[in-house]
């Protein structure tokens, strides 16, 4: 009786052929080739014939089929990489892909990208060019560094760093600085795996110059300053300046290395910020070599920089880890165009820029923007302006939050956790917060067209 009833299930599943002629699947075809469609015919049947044995089902219209075809060349021929609309108020959003390029730097990209240019083409010469040497310059003068260089993120810097010049010996770090930076990069690990021993020295609050000196000995390599990024030790707390650590190691005749995570290279005064050194002002205090960032608080693409002396960038320079870590020409054309915006004094094109440096009377303006134009299609009194903490991300200032502004919206139809997802999987995803059962909408972080967006999602949410 079951076997019968299977058997009859399965006999009426439609045939490869009948599917691939039907009617319904004229528009999958517009989508994908007749092989891409067959293979997810072959992979939809399987699935019903599995279902079909396991007594899952013990009846189905052939519509069924259909729809889940169509599912799947969906998932498969949309975009999966595309944009949001960031209404976080987190500035540098790790997630959300951290800084958003100058319209200089991507129209730098378009250009560098579509046609043949100069990556490794020196044009003086007619010869064979550096494809580093597009940064290296603009990074110097910005840093005031005699020689620079830059592989693909500030992880593949300080590994780059660790491998030349500390392998098979120690490099010295204190216990408040062993940090880890969201998911997998952790100092104590990426030491072990550049063949470094770590020196551990201090306490997790509190370490003294002495700490290191008595650390020091014939092994040591370098000394290694890293920027407790994401985390503040307040209260009961001592490190060591980059002056009394940089005399130091110049007496041992070590290195003094600095990962300093987000690289700012104007000083953080113009954002209304302080208590962050920019890259020029390590190198001064006598750092050696420091690493940071393009893609955070800079507002490049990603990217890491490597900055020292001739001496020390030479050698990296000839490394032949360096080859597995390099840029493409993508990224070398954002990086150069955005290092352009410094130097002629534009940074506030930098979206990364702009967004932190935002008055405050501008952004209550934005907010009241959105609001009014929010409160056209919600029920009345559901939507006001409120004060909000923005946070600038990346690492950067984890205990200073920035005053800005957000539009609440506080519609009860469905709790705000509900709504929140719902904006999350609209057309344009617009990335939200819901605090209160209410929604709220950080106004700092959007960019120009993205109110539209965020009225149109909500006008689809709400069905008006
Ligand atoms: C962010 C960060 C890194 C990692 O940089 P990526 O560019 O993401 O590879 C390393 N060290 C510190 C201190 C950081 O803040």
């Amino acid at each position: 009786m079951v076997e019968k009833k299977v058997n009859l299930l399965m006999r009426q599943l439609p045939a490869m052929e009948k599917i691939l002629k039907d009617e319904r699947s004229r528009p999958f075809l517009e989508l994908l080739d007749r092989d891409g469609l067959k293979i997810i015919c072959t992979e939809v049947l399987n699935d019903f014939r599995s279902s079909i044995l396991g007594g899952d089902i013990d009846s189905f219209d052939e519509a069924v089929i259909y729809q889940s075809i169509g599912k799947r060349v969906s998932a498969l021929t949309s975009p999966s990489l595309r944009t949001v609309v960031n209404a976080t108020g987190v500035v540098v959003h790790t997630n959300l892909g951290r800084s958003c390029l100058a319209p200089e730097a991507v129209e730098s990209v378009l250009a560098v990208a579509s046609h043949y240019n100069t990556l490794e083409y020196d044009i003086e010469a007619g010869a064979r060019g550096q494809r580093n040497s597009h940064v290296e310059s603009l990074l110097c003068r910005l840093t005031g560094a005699e020689a620079a260089v830059v592989v693909n993120n500030n992880a593949s810097a300080v590994l780059l760093c660790l491998a030349v010049f500390s392998a098979g010996r120690s490099a010295i770090v204190s216990r408040g600085e062993l940090v880890e930076i969201g998911g997998s990069f952790r100092i104590p690990d990426i030491m072990t795996f550049s063949g470094t021993r770590l020196s551990e020295v201090g306490t997790t609050n509190r370490t003294h110059l002495r700490d290191y000196e008595n650390a020091l000995d014939e092994d040591t390599a370098m000394i290694m300053k890293v920027h407790p990024s994401n985390f503040r030790v307040v209260g009961f707390h001592k490190e060591v300046s980059r002056e009394e650590l940089s005399t130091l190691s110049r007496k041992s005749g070590v290195i003094f290395m600095e990962d300093l995570g987000s690289g700012v290279l104007i000083g953080t005064e113009n954002f209304g910020l302080g208590g962050e050194p920019s890259v020029a002002q390590c190198l001064q205090a006598g750092v050696d070599l420091v690493t940071f960032s393009g893609d955070k608080l800079l507002g490049g693409p990603q990217i890491g920089a490597i900055v020292g002396s001739h001496e020390l960038i030479d050698k990296l320079r000839t490394y032949p880890l360096l080859r597995a870590l390099r840029c493409d020409k993508m990224t070398l054309a954002a990086m150069e165009a955005t290092l352009r915006l410094y130097l002629s004094g534009d940074w506030k094109h930098i979206p990364t820029l702009s967004m932190l440096s935002c008055p405050l009377e501008q952004l209550r303006a934005k907010a009241d923007n959105l609001a009014g134009k929010l409160a056209k299609i919600c029920p009345e009194g559901t939507v006001s302006v409120v004060e909000e903490e923005d946070v600038v991300g990346g690492g950067a200032f984890p205990a200073t939050g920035l005053k800005g502004y957000a539009v609440r919206v506080c519609v009860d139809q469905e709790s705000a956790g509900t709504q929140k997802e719902k904006l999350r999987k609209g057309p344009v995803p617009v990335i939200a917060g819901a605090r209160d059962d209410a929604l709220i909408l950080h106004v700092r972080t959007l960019l120009d067209g993205d109110e539209d967006l965020i009225v149109q999602a909500f006008s689809d949410m709400l069905e008006v």
